[in-house]
């Protein structure tokens, strides 16, 4: 089954308002085999809203809206799609009964008479309960398809979307003739988005049905494999198999598959060799800390972190020699190794991970420019240091730090 959102609101192209909604939807469809083939943005105006539905219904003969349902004047969406269906507006007595209680159980007696147009129902359509606000969902069937009208109040969709619209489509395309679309994501750290693309270009040709996607982040570059609308038994072997080449290619730039986060991959990877880790940051103030102990049982291999920002807390709690700070400054290898073997002196920890950096936008220097980022750490004996350039304003330069941190202490590791 195949169909086309539209999402209605001015407060969307405005960019006030984030369309979640059309994210929200397009999961929740797509997780349950329904291929959403696209999603259109159209202010609160006739033409453009009359023009997105018609368009999608005649790509797909399927449409779902969201906004413009409720009681004020720019809320047309109704009208407009009654229209396209020549379906006239007819008031539905008995729901205004209910609207009419439901304000006065709310205290807001007598009812505003805008309200009246949300009792409107176009003439064969089917309302679907909204127990989260006034607008009910509207199911409209005819000659150019089907159009389902969902409240813009991210809530009241979710409801619907949930108890009413699911439960129908999956009726709709019955059990046997199941197709899905279904994503495998692999993710990888430490190695740019053309770098990836030149040790996947070999067999990229070789993945169809699956299609990738390359996405960029300030984590790395996550790539989504993706089998659209096929069957459903063999979706997964389709997926298996696009998995199987891409893998190996990636080699140490992997760490994990899904949404698993790099810190949770450290965390596992303290507790398979029995170590437990002691942080020291000073660019990334607490971001590294705060990646580990967002991991439920991190208690169990993370002892814990000292921002050593200010360079005499770098001297005073993590012995840091002022010799050291004085002559190589603080944003350098041997500061980094320094405030990696004192935070695991300090917190009695086995493992140790520190980062020096510049995060901008002041303070660098022609041979320390802003993203510039010492890093060390240590398991047992092993040890390692790095200094990176990292790219980005001081937000991206903290983020790209944290993880290439954590990257730095799982190869120590692995
Ligand atoms: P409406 O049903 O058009 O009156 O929308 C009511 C409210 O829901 C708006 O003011 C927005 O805050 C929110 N909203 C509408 N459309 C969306 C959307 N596509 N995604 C997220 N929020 C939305
Ligand atoms: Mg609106």
């Amino acid at each position: 089954m195949e169909l086309e959102l539209v999402t209605i609101g001015n407060e969307l192209l405005l960019g006030f308002t984030l369309d979640t909604n059309a994210a929200e939807l397009a999961t929740a469809l797509t997780a349950a085999g329904v291929h959403v083939a696209r999603a259109t943005t159209v202010p609160d105006d006739g033409d453009a809203i009359r023009g997105a539905v018609m368009d999608g219904l005649n790509r797909t003969g399927f449409v779902v809206t969201t906004g413009g349902l409720g009681p004020t004047r720019d809320d047309i969406t109704k009208k407009i799609v009654a229209d396209i269906f020549h379906a006239p507006l007819e008031l539905d007595t008995e729901y205004l009964e209910k609207l009419r209680q439901r304000f006065a159980r709310l205290g807001h007696s007598p009812m505003s008479e805008k309200n009246r147009t949300q009792a409107e129902v176009p003439r064969g359509a089917v309302t679907m309960k909204n127990r989260w606000g006034t607008a009910p969902g509207l199911w409209l069937e005819g000659e150019p398809g089907i159009a389902v009208m969902l409240p813009g109040v991210p809530q009241e969709m979710r409801g619907l979307l949930h108890g009413e619209l699911l439960p129908r489509l999956k009726e709709l395309m019955g059990a046997g003739s199941q197709r899905t679309t279904r994503s495998r994501m692999l993710r990888t750290t430490g190695i740019a988005e053309s770098a990836l693309a030149d040790l996947l270009e070999g067999v990229e040709n070789r993945l169809a049905p699956a299609t990738l996607a390359y996405l960029p982040g300030p984590h790395g570059v996550d790539l989504r494999l993706t089998v659209w609308n096929a069957n459903a038994s063999e979706v997964d072997g389709w997926l298996e198999e696009a998995v199987a080449l891409v893998r190996p290619l990636l080699g140490k730039q992997y760490y994990a598959e899904g949404d698993k986060d790099l810190a949770a991959v450290v965390l596992d990877a303290l507790a398979e060799s029995s170590h437990r880790l002691a942080v020291a940051e000073s660019c990334t103030g607490g971001l590294i800390g705060e990646r580990l102990t967002a991991i439920p049982g991190s208690s169990a291999v993370f002892a814990g972190g000292v921002v050593a920002y200010d360079d005499k807390v770098k001297e005073n709690v993590l012995g840091v020699p002022r010799r050291l700070l004085e002559e190589n400054g603080a944003v350098s290898e041997p500061v980094a190794e320094a405030m990696a073997q004192g935070v695991a002196r300090r917190l009695g920890s086995s493992a140790s991970l520190a980062i020096t950096g510049v995060a901008g936008p002041t303070g660098g220097t022609p041979e320390k420019p802003v993203g510039t980022v010492c890093i060390a750490a240590g398991a047992g004996e092993a040890r390692r240091v790095v200094t990176l350039r990292l790219p980005g304003d001081r937000i991206g330069i903290r983020h790209r730090g944290a993880q290439a941190a954590l990257n730095l202490v799982r190869g120590l590791l692995s």
